[in-house]
């Protein structure tokens, strides 16, 4: 790409199928939850092993809801890591529940499993392993603890559509597994997300707490017995997905290959000379959401932003150190509790990812950074 065009970090990339089928489902006179998001919904459990999956209209809500269906609520705790979007942990606190944290795996930026354990207590009913840039946890350690400490799993897969652990698609196993559509996320339903469920009685809860607890049977019964809200998906949100998943692979496939080409521009030496920290270079698992740096102290982020910014090359930020937000410090959390997610927390930069992106753009990202980090 010529240098005179920003490049994003992210954007969303919506073929022209999608967009027409989008047109023929807005003229179909049925717009909200209907056929698509039953198409959907069938495909995504097909790819999740059988499973039952329910789509909403958001991944934080998915999360929430899972919460409920596990009966987690007033002194419980669950543990969670602190460097995640915030909503993985306002959902605990969102169904009066105690969040707890565990600090990070410097190398993974993901919760550190054995600090997870440790933090583990009587009252400690759940956990919410996130998949930072789309790269699980220990898959297999992480439920051997949840089944020793008989802890219900509510995995915060928000990013990791596509990703596998030992060739099997992450939420095609395991216990509860959120994940978003979100327009940043590798595909999209622009605002939207899906909870994979263990069985049909969980899925009768989950379809209860998305329309106001509302259960129908025959032409007009109906009953209320649990408070529900009002998190159902439209069926022009399912197009979208629907267009979307069938591009999934590609997506996935092309992510990869940027990411490759990413590490083969950057050269073996570029931690040693610029003093930055690569992600793991481990290819085959991961859906590539994000490509992730984080930056040498010597250097701030927002001045990093802003001189990437005047190359024209957009720069993301995920994320902040949720413990250290006035709202989690109102409960207790400080400064030094988690020196790895603060230290990450400061300094992790997102650089440009999406599967239109091209191996040129990624030459110009890497040639625009090392020249920032020189100096
Ligand atoms: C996107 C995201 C969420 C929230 O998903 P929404 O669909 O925006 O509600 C939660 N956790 C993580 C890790 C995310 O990336």
């Amino acid at each position: 790409m010529s240098t005179n065009n920003f490049l994003p970090f992210s954007k969303p990339c919506i073929d022209e199928s999608t967009i027409a089928a989008v047109g023929e489902t807005l003229r179909s006179g049925w717009i909200t939850n209907g056929p698509k998001v039953l198409e959907f919904e069938k495909q995504l459990s097909a790819y999740f092993g059988g499973r039952p999956v329910r789509t909403f209209n958001s991944g934080t809500c998915t999360m929430e809801i899972a919460l409920r269906i596990a009966g987690i609520g007033a002194g419980d705790e669950v543990i969670t890591t602190p460097i995640s979007w915030v909503a993985t942990a306002n959902v605990i606190l969102e169904v009066g529940a105690t969040p707890v944290f565990a600090d990070v795996d410097p190398v993974t930026r993901n919760i550190d499993l054995d600090k997870l354990e440790a933090a583990i207590t009587p009252r400690t009913k759940a956990i919410i392993p996130v998949y930072l840039a789309g790269k699980p946890v220990d898959m297999d350690k992480l439920y051997a603890i949840a089944a020793r400490h008989k802890l219900r799993v509510i995995e915060d897969a928000a990013q990791a559509i596509g990703s596998t652990w030992q060739g099997k698609p992450i939420g095609s196993f395991g216990d509860f597994v959120s994940f978003s559509f979100q327009a940043n996320k590798n595909i999209t339903t622009a605002e939207g997300g899906c909870l994979v469920l263990n069985n049909a009685a969980e899925a009768a809860l989950a379809e209860k707490y998305r329309l106001q607890g509302v259960t129908r049977s025959g032409w007009d019964g109906i009953e209320v017995d649990v408070l529900g809200g009002k998190y159902n998906m439209t069926d022009i949100a399912a197009t979208i997905g629907l267009g979307q998943f069938a591009q999934l692979n590609t997506i996935t496939a092309q992510r990869r290959k940027l990411a490759k080409h990413y590490f083969a521009t950057l050269g073996k030496d570029f931690e040693k000379q610029t003093g930055a920290q690569l992600p793991p270079a481990e290819l085959a698992n991961t859906n590539w959401h994000l490509f992730q740096i984080v930056l040498p102290e010597r250097i701030t982020r927002a001045d990093f932003m802003a001189r990437m910014k005047e190359q024209n090359i957009g720069i993301g930020y995920h994320y902040a150190a949720i413990h250290l937000f006035k709202l989690y410090r109102a409960l207790g959390f400080k400064e030094g509790m988690f020196p790895i997610a603060e230290r990450i927390g400061r300094q992790i930069v997102s650089l440009p990812m999406f599967a239109t992106m091209t191996e040129v753009d990624v030459e110009h990202v890497c040639a625009a950074m090392k020249d920032v980090l020189a100096g």
